[in-house]
């Protein structure tokens, strides 16, 4: 107890425990900041909420980059907002705006074409023409009803084989032809060629050609009375087995005749006669279907 009553030693004393408790103040806020800082981070929920926003900020920052308040300080604004303002509000404004509207739009749309389903419409149509082709072919069927018109004509065309005005021997040479629509027996056809006798003597005839083949050809002399130009005429016919000659088909006839005597004829004065060696439309020389004058005119 002596210190007490010492001053010096009691001051000295004091402001020890004055340290002290200076010391022991600062271990107190010391312990209790960091104590603090560990709450903080144990509660996380209320603090946390404080340190987002420095993050939040950063964000914030590109909104304000186009303007030009940052454009002052050249160096450390013109790096930051490049990167910013191309990635947020190029693609966000473009891509919510179209993707809403066409996804609505078109799933209305194909439920409204799905109803009127056409596939039932289709099979329709094609019967209705059908019908009116139909008559159409019928018509077509009539007419060629009508061309069967059996039209026969046969052309004759004549030349002399041999155009002496005195010989022993007469060659007419024919030239038949089928200008109609259908085929004729060779067998209905007959030939007359007309001329002068000059004598009395039996005659004889003979085929030296025929397209039908020349056994197929036969003939008979008959005579004309009162005629100057034609006492006697031949008249050339054919057989059966000569077969027909078709419609646009063209046979071709060399005959001979003569006296058996041998006997000159002189063919200027005969009716059929023309000096002529090739073949033309000769009208002194007949021809007959059936027995009927067909073309030429008798004399
Ligand atoms: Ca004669």
């Amino acid at each position: 107890m002596r210190w007490f009553y010492n001053v010096k030693k009691r001051k000295r004393i004091f402001s020890i425990f004055l340290v002290g408790l200076a010391i022991a103040l600062v271990v107190l806020l010391a312990n209790f900041s960091s104590k603090k800082n560990r709450s903080e981070i144990g509660t996380g929920g209320t603090v946390i909420e404080t340190t987002p926003p420095v993050i939040t900020a950063e964000p914030k920052e590109p909104e304000v980059t186009p303007t030009p308040e940052q454009t002052p300080t050249p160096t450390v604004v013109p790096t930051l907002t490049p990167t910013a303002e191309p990635t947020e509000t190029a693609t966000p404004t473009p891509m919510e705006t179209p993707t809403p509207e066409p996804t609505i739009a078109p799933t209305v749309a194909p439920t409204a074409t799905v109803v009127p389903t056409p596939v039932k419409t289709t099979p329709k149509p094609t019967p209705t023409p059908k019908k009116t082709v139909a008559p159409k072919t019928k018509e077509p069927a009539k007419t060629p009803v009508a061309p069967p018109k059996a039209e026969t004509k046969i052309e004759l065309k004549y030349k002399n084989g041999k155009a002496n005005a005195n010989t022993d021997t007469i060659y007419p040479m024919f030239m038949i032809s089928n200008k109609g629509n259908q085929s004729v027996k060779l067998s209905t056809i007959k030939i007359r060629y007309y001329y002068t006798k000059d004598g009395s003597s039996s005659e004889t005839f003979w085929c030296d050609s025929f397209t039908k083949g020349s056994g197929n050809v036969m003939a008979t002399f008959g005579s004309i009375k009162n005629k100057a130009t034609a006492d006697s005429y031949i008249e050339i016919g054919f057989s059966e087995d000569a077969g027909e000659i078709v419609a646009g088909e063209s046979v071709e006839l060399a005959i001979g005749f003569a006296k058996n005597d041998w006997s000159q004829y002189n063919q200027k004065d005969d009716y059929s006669y023309s000096s002529s060696r090739t073949y033309f439309s000769w009208n002194k020389v007949t021809l007959y279907l059936s027995g009927k004058l067909s073309s030429g005119m008798e004399p």
